[in-house]
């Protein structure tokens, strides 16, 4: 079981006061806190390791170049990849956004062609795929999504078909915390011939996530909603794929050969995961992000998700108890630890503002899932609380004192 007590200790921001008010940060899901573990991590890096990667010969070169490999093996490891299996990347989105662009410059998506995607996709899985299935003169097919949050799976089996070449699927909403069923989804999917994409933003950061076990052909994720720095994420590609796709990002540092004649050039790539990576990579985000995956492999995932669980099972039975609607499935075993509410007719944004004045960060808004929102009923979005291994049961007393205070507001 986690001690989130003992995990504070990590945290340098908890000794920061908001409003005069110890802070309770319940907004994980926007990007989560960094322990001392991965600052050092990023400090150490600059002060002792910093050299551009994979070009120059000299020690210190050597020396950064082989942090960033050990560091992508750490991290393809805790998703169940080889290393040549991660691309780094700067966020989610740029994964899925290199995913997308590099089915299109590969020929994957033609016209005709199906692009299946969920109304429960953050804009990050949602947008790119419009890009290219347009471009493509591919059609984009809309999983619906049902009353209560969760995906109407006999929807996905109507729309799936030989046309379908892509299923882009979120693993956890980031509005309502939704667990899907990826592994079914790909699997299915694969039976038509599709590809398959998982966004896992919101699960690899709570929940062991393994890839020999999903089957996704492509999985996104962020660094900083992991305990990692901001601007590192990562991509999984199977070795099988990643070998036939063309890079649609070229640059130095992706490939082996360069020639011109006279008006003409041409380049070999470097194998995967290089050839995705061109430019100069961000080196000390990755080294970062392995700090971030060893401080979580050392707490357990399994642990993780049942910490998040029993906050999220009470931060259920507390907003229920007060009357106030809540988003999504109620049982938390089919959710992870995001909570979207709604109190009596204050605006999501009023209820934040509220809740900040009493040292309670949460997010409000659409949470740049847009049809989602509309889909739910909620036109002015949610108030979203999301949890992580920090979080207390104590703080949710206090979010539960603090919202009987709002609801006063709500109902005078
Ligand atoms: N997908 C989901 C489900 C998310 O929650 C987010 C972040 N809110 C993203 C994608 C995009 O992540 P990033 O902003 O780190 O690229």
């Amino acid at each position: 079981m986690l001690d989130p007590y003992e995990i504070r200790k990590d945290f340098p921001i908890f000794t920061r006061k908001v409003h005069g008010k110890t802070l309770i940060y319940f907004d994980n899901a926007a990007t989560s806190q960094r322990p001392v573990q991965v600052i050092e991590a990023v400090d150490s890096f600059y002060r002792n390791q910093n050299a551009n990667i994979g070009r120059s010969v000299h020690e210190l070169a050597l020396t950064a170049t082989e942090a960033y490999e050990a560091s992508r093996k750490i991290v393809a490891a805790f998703i169940g990849a080889r290393p040549d299996e991660l691309v780094f990347t700067k966020n989610a989105t740029e994964s899925i956004n290199l995913a997308a662009y590099s089915l299109l410059v590969s020929g994957h998506l033609r016209s005709g062609d199906e692009v299946l995607v969920t109304r429960m996709e953050h804009h990050s899985n949602l947008l790119p795929w419009v890009r290219v299935a347009r471009v493509a003169g591919a059609r984009l097919r809309i999983i619906e999504v049902r009353e209560d949050g969760t995906l109407d799976l006999d929807d996905f089996y109507r729309k799936l078909s030989d046309k379908t070449r892509v299923l882009a699927v979120t693993h956890v909403s980031n509005v309502t915390g939704v667990i899907n069923p990826v592994k079914e989804l790909c699997e299915e999917a694969h039976k038509h011939g599709a590809l398959c994409l998982v966004d896992g933003a919101q699960s690899v950061p709570h929940m062991h996530v393994d890839v020999g076990r999903i089957k996704p052909d492509f999985l996104a994720f962020s660094g900083h909603k992991m305990l990692g720095p901001m601007g590192i994420g990562g991509l999984y590609v199977t070795r099988e794929l990643a070998e036939k796709l063309e890079p649609p990002f070229p640059g130095g540092g992706a490939i082996s050969l360069v020639g011109c004649g006279v008006d003409e050039c041409s380049a070999e790539w470097l194998q995967a995961p290089h050839k995705f990576e061109a430019g100069t990579p961000n080196v000390a985000g990755a080294v970062g992000l392995s700090a971030a995956v060893e401080y979580l492999e050392k707490l357990g995932m399994e642990d993780v998700e049942e910490h998040e669980r029993r906050l999220t099972k009470k931060a259920l039975d507390i907003l229920q108890g007060l009357g106030v609607k809540v988003y999504g499935p109620l049982d938390p075993r089919e959710r992870t630890g995001v909570v979207s509410f709604n109190v009596g007719k204050l605006t999501p944004h009023e209820v934040a503002q509220l809740l900040d004045s009493e040292g309670i960060a949460v997010r409000s808004g659409h949470h740049c899932a847009l049809p989602l929102i509309k889909r739910l009923g909620a036109p002015l979005g949610t108030v979203r609380a999301s949890f992580y291994i920090y979080n207390t049961l104590e703080e949710l007393d206090v979010f539960e004192e603090a919202l009987r205070k709002i609801l006063v507001v709500a109902v005078g």
